[in-house]
Parts: C-alpha cells; sequence; structure tokens
C-alpha cells in the first residue's frame, strides 16, 4: 500500500478546490457527495476557460490554426485517458456523454448485432439503473432474457449463483465494478476470467472504480469499460466507452451523422475507422480538454496515493461511526471502498440527509438509481457519505456530531 497523504498536503491541496471554501448556512461545507459528483480543481476550470477563449474551434474539420489547435489537444486528451486506464490503443477510447451513454452505446450495438430469441444477458442485483434499463429495452426488442446475480446480506455477489447463471444463453456480462450504493468492490477479475473461459464477454461499469485506484483494462482483460469524467475531477456530461479493438470493429455504429463517416451517398455511405466510427456530431471538445486537465492533476498526486488516503479516511470514519449504536449500515463487504450507507434506527433518510444539510454537511440520500437494491433490504433508501481524497478526519467528526445532533431529534 502506498504513503498517505499528510494533513499538510490535503491542506495545500484542497486550495486547488475554491468550491470547498464556501459555506452552507453559515457553517463550513463538508463535501461528502464525491460519489455522485466530485469537485473540479483550479487546473480543470482554467483549461476549459482557455478553450473558449484562446482557441475554440470545431476539431478534425479544418485547416486552420484554431481548429489544428483543438485538434490536437482534444487527441491529446484521448492518449492521456488510454494511459490513465492502460488501455492497448488510443483508438480503443470513444468519447461519449458519459457511462450511461458508453452503457447504452454497448447494449445498443452489440444488442442489435449478437441477441437473438432465447439469449440472455447476466448483469448483478446492485447495478446502477444505467446498467440496468438499456439491457431491459434491448432484451425486451430481441425477446432475450435478463438474469441477474443475486447478492447476500453484507451485499457481495453470490459467486456461486454466478456460476450457475452463466450458461450457454449467456451472450454478455455487464458487472459493476464498485456498488454506488453500497461500496463493495465486485471479483471482476475472476467474474472476466469465467466468461472468457466459455467466450463471453464482459463489460465493466468502472464508475466507481477509476476515481479510487488503477484500473488497467488490459491487466483485467475487460471487453469493454464505462465511466464517467465528471467523478474523476473532470466536467459533466463527458465519458469514456472503453472497448477492445476487436469489439469495436464488431459492432455496428450507435448513431449516425458528422464525423463516423468516411463518405456518404444516398446509396452507400462508408463509416469512419476507429473511434471516429462511434463519435457522429460535434463532440464536448471542452470536455475532453479538461478531462485531460484532470488526469494530469491526478496523476501529479499518484492514484496509489489517492486511493491509500481514501481508504484510511474510510477506515477512521466506520470506527467511529461503529461505536453509535443507531447506526445500521447497509452494505458490509469485505472488500469496500470509497463511501458508506447507512440508516439512523428508523429515521426516515430524507429527514436524516436534510438535518445534516443544515449542518453544513452534503450526504446523499434516496435509492441512489439502485431501486432494486432498496427493494433487496425492503428500505426507502439509505444515507450515502462518500469521499475524495480532499475530505479530512476533522470534517468525519463534524459528521459525526451532526449524526448525534440528528438523533436527538429523529429518534
Ligand atoms: N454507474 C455507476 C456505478 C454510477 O455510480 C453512476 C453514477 O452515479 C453511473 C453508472 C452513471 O453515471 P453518469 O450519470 O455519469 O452517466
Amino acid at each position: 500500500m502506498s504513503d498517505i497523504l499528510s494533513k499538510q498536503e490535503i491542506k495545500e491541496l484542497r486550495k486547488d478546490f475554491p468550491i470547498l471554501e464556501r459555506t452552507v448556512y453559515g457553517l463550513p461545507l463538508v463535501y461528502f457527495d464525491n460519489a455522485a459528483t466530485a469537485q473540479k480543481p483550479l487546473p480543470v476550470l482554467d483549461s476549459i476557460e482557455k478553450y473558449y477563449r484562446e482557441y475554440n474551434a470545431n476539431v478534425h474539420r479544418g485547416v486552420h490554426r484554431l481548429s489544428q489547435e483543438a485538434t490536437d489537444a482534444f487527441e491529446e486528451a484521448r492518449k492521456k485517458i488510454a494511459v490513465f486506464i492502460d488501455a492497448k490503443e488510443e483508438k480503443e477510447i470513444i468519447f461519449t456523454k458519459g457511462t450511461t451513454e458508453a452503457i447504452n452505446l454497448v447494449a445498443s450495438s452489440f444488442g442489435k448485432q449478437f441477441l437473438h430469441e432465447g439469449d440472455s444477458v447476466l448483469i448483478s442485483a446492485m447495478e446502477h439503473h444505467s446498467n440496468i434499463v438499456p439491457w431491459q429495452i434491448i432484451c425486451e426488442e430481441k425477446k432475450a432474457k435478463l438474469k441477474v446475480i443475486p447478492f447476500n446480506e453484507a451485499g457481495e455477489l453470490r459467486m456461486d449463483e454466478f456460476d450457475k447463471l452463466l450458461d450457454d444463453t449467456v451472450k454478455i456480462v455487464a458487472v459493476t465494478y464498485i456498488s454506488n450504493s453500497l461500496g463493495t468492490i465486485n471479483p471482476v477479475e475472476e467474474i472476466i476470467a469465467k466468461a472468457h473461459a466459455k467466450n463471453i464477454p464482459v463489460l465493466i461499469d468502472g464508475a466507481q472504480a477509476t476515481p479510487h485506484f488503477p484500473v488497467s483494462v488490459q491487466k483485467l482483460d475487460a471487453d469493454f469499460m464505462a465511466f464517467s469524467a465528471h467523478k474523476i475531477y473532470g466536467p459533466t456530461g463527458f465519458g469514456i466507452l472503453y472497448g477492445k479493438e476487436a469489439w469495436l470493429n464488431k459492432l455496428p455504429p450507435y448513431q449516425g451523422g458528422g464525423e463516423m463517416i468516411k463518405s456518404v451517398s444516398f446509396e452507400k455511405t462508408i463509416y469512419n475507422e476507429l473511434p471516429f466510427k462511434f463519435e457522429a456530431g460535434t463532440p464536448d471538445i471542452s470536455g475532453a480538454i479538461a478531462f485531460g486537465a484532470a488526469i494530469d492533476y491526478i496523476n501529479n498526486i499518484g492514484i496509489e496515493k489517492i486511493h491509500a488516503t481514501e481508504n484510511a479516511l474510510l477506515q477512521y470514519a466506520l470506527q467511529k461511526m461503529k461505536a453509535l449504536p443507531q447506526i445500521r449500515f447497509i452494505g458490509e463487504a469485505k472488500n469496500r471502498s470509497g463511501l458508506i450507507s447507512f440508516l439512523l434506527g428508523a429515521a426516515h433518510p430524507f429527514d436524516t440527509g436534510e438535518l445534516l444539510d443544515k449542518q453544513g454537511i452534503a450526504v446523499r440520500t434516496g435509492h441512489h438509481c439502485c431501486q432494486p437494491v432498496m427493494d433487496i433490504f425492503n428500505i426507502p433508501g439509505t444515507v450515502r457519505a462518500s469521499f475524495a481524497f480532499y475530505n479530512t478526519e476533522e470534517e468525519v467528526d463534524r459528521m459525526l456530531k451532526a449524526i448525534e445532533k440528528a438523533s436527538k431529534i429523529l429518534l
């Protein structure tokens, strides 16, 4: 395990995030909603302004200087992202609006080409809605079945059930690396190896993993991976679909339009090569550039160091919270990361969240786009505190005080 950031280093790094200095209701903000979206450091904010102020132009289309500068910066970002997730080729990095669009792309294009009546798609019971609904849509269209790997009471996938469900009808497996509602880190290496033994491709939802630790798509041998820039200190509305070149070449385009074609006539259109085949229309140019800046920022700190620092804070928070008998943890996997989902006695999570908010603590409340998870636990939702490297033990202590105060009112 790598060194953690010192208190002084965190203090210095926090200065890069102007939003962390603001107050809410006259109190200093404690931002514990990082799993929903992380805050953005100054180099990311500056990169967006610089693009629009100094070299705003469309990409891949102009010989003029501004267009070349924009194209260079845009493609430079693709290179940084490829290195960040250890992709073999830059062309395996497809720019999308985010995890959601990336999964929709695979569900739609893969489904069109490879799903038939009687086939099935295997997902898990802890998926975000964005890794459920796109598969439901295509399964309905193709008369295929959606099968679901269950989890145990601690929120760990039942791998014995996975083995049974992975039969010859399965044409693709789509699972999350880390659950955004439970914090469980799933054994994706094992899932991929077992699926590959049967020649079944695997899509990994990397939305909650990529912000926290190094993810190598080559080491995992993932066929597809989706993730979002905004959870990794980058801009909203921008994300990535990683796909193995061989798979991406086999899939039909997702959308038609400019950029994704080589030539168009009314008789026949020839599609562009990778990655452009999947990037119809003018892309989010500043989004790509700003995500590149976010990756530079993370690399300067070191993702291993970020992981170790966040893990230390998670353990600190868990240990302190375990001392409060009114807290019920939802999700207690042995292998977990980044977040804590909980309830306060019988109090509704919205009430708890509101009372924490009034004390300056921003946590998430609700079903976290995982209604099936809440149904399994038979609860309306949870309160979720999720951490980033810029969070501190003092902030955790403030949340604990706020929880005690909320308990006195609610219980
Ligand atoms: N998958 C997981 C595990 C998530 O946590 C999220 C966002 O919360 C998503 C998918 C959807 O990401 P986006 O809304 O950026 O497309």
